[in-house]
């Protein structure tokens, strides 16, 4: 039964469903563990945990969850200030407010688009000022700087070893969000094993899934227990109910947990695959002379979970449009966060590179189930887009 109709003919990333989903979803509902206790929770955690490289790992409800608890217990509040990246997915920028801290923004490397650690190291000597306790404050607000939240964007990592000495010397923790990078490596070491705390999303499109889902890892042993017991309510006593802070549910679900689990069995099979489709699609666009693909640095290994292009400024709606009407269906970069009127009254430091890339970049379809003839699909719609595009900048406006 088709539950439902593809709307596109190249659809942007739809999960591949076709290992042991069925079998150990069925397996839940068979035993009756369905809910936030099982074996396939326990089973989803030893397998996060293995793959970013980390001793601990616990599941979560989902990436943002992951984020918001990890805030949480690296103490961030309502006196702090937390540097993020300006382009990013909303989420951690979100989960930095439901803390009542306030988010600085920073602005992207030109070519990776994450989060650019020479400017953060601009805006510490700049703007800020470190005290006798050894930590660092914002001349502007008086509010200290605890933490600093990198996003591996599209699947490359950020250039953690110099913003990691810079979290070092200023007394802040590091919360990696590693949500779409799960798999990949900055100098031979997985991603999210390099903050206090690392954040994954199992979300449908990310480049394993759990339906909906998310962890926080750590190689912090009493780290791991409080976020675990902060996410069960912080209930304190196996009998009696009593909890000794105000708590959340964020835990996974047993079936959540078991879809996960068949995922995770295949994720360097779809990192693989991901990798050769990014090869194809560089191949091919290399001649399309208006077209540069994004590529990762010597020191990176990304599991390429999207496909990032850039186009000439101008360029970017008009050819999503012609895209989006072949069937192709693409996605912008974010818009910078701080162009977002809920987030425009908190400070940005540096916006050129970051302003310049959400102009000029597209995300093109990268599901692990992407076929060789969508590829050439795609790519063949975007050079006759740009056969065409002479004569449609010459016509006259409507
Ligand atoms: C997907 C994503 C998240 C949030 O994950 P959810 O599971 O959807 O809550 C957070 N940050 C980034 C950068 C993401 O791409």
């Amino acid at each position: 039964m088709a539950l439902r109709k593809k709307p596109f003919e190249v659809p942007l990333s739809e999960p591949l469903i076709s290992g042991n989903e069925w079998r150990y979803v069925k397996d839940c509902l068979d035993t009756g563990w369905v809910s936030s206790v099982g074996a396939y929770v326990s089973r989803f955690e030893e397998m996060v945990a293995y793959n970013a490289g980390t001793r601990y790992a616990v599941a979560t409800s989902n990436g943002t969850s992951a984020l918001h608890i990890s805030l949480v217990v690296c103490g961030i509040g309502p006196e702090d200030e937390v540097i993020v990246p300006g382009i990013t997915f909303i989420a951690p920028v979100n989960a930095v407010r439901y803390c009542g801290a306030s988010p600085v923004f920073i602005d992207c490397d030109k070519d990776t688009l994450c989060i650019d650690t020479g400017k953060i190291a601009a805006f510490l000597e700049n703007e800020c000022e470190r005290s006798a306790d050894g930590c660092i404050y914002n001349k502007r607000t008086g509010k200290r700087v605890k933490a600093i939240v990198p996003v591996h964007v599209f699947g490359h990592p950020a250039d953690m070893d110099p913003l990691l000495e810079l979290a070092r010397n200023h007394n802040m923790a590091v919360i990696e969000d590693a949500t779409e990078s799960l798999g990949s490596e900055y100098k031979g070491r997985k991603a999210g094993s390099f903050g206090t705390v690392g954040c994954f999303s199992f979300n449908g499109n990310k480049i394993v899934t759990a339906g909906g889902g998310g962890a926080v890892v750590t190689g912090d042993r009493e780290l791991s227990l409080r976020i675990r017991h902060l996410i069960t309510q912080a209930k304190r006593d196996q009998l009696e109910y009593d909890h000794d802070a105000v708590g959340y549910n964020y835990r996974q679900t047993n079936i959540n947990a078991a879809i996960g689990v068949a995922q995770l069995e295949r994720l360097e099979e779809f990192i693989a695959i991901k990798r050769e489709n990014a090869k194809m699609y560089k191949e091919l666009l290399s001649g399309i002379e208006q077209v540069s693909f994004d590529t990762e640095k010597p020191w990176a290994r990304s599991n390429c979970w999207f496909y990032t292009i850039r186009v000439g400024a101008g360029h970017r709606l008009p050819l999503m449009r012609h895209l989006l009407s072949e069937g192709v269906q693409v996605r912008p970069v974010w818009k910078p966060m701080y162009k977002l009127p809920i987030y425009t009254r908190f400070q940005a430091y540096g916006t050129e590179n970051g302003t310049e890339a959400y102009e000029s970049c597209l995300n093109l379809p990268c599901g692990v189930g992407l076929k060789k003839w969508e590829i050439r699909y795609v790519v063949t719609r975007i050079a006759d887009y740009f056969k065409g595009s002479e004569k449609k900048a010459a016509a006259p406006e409507r």
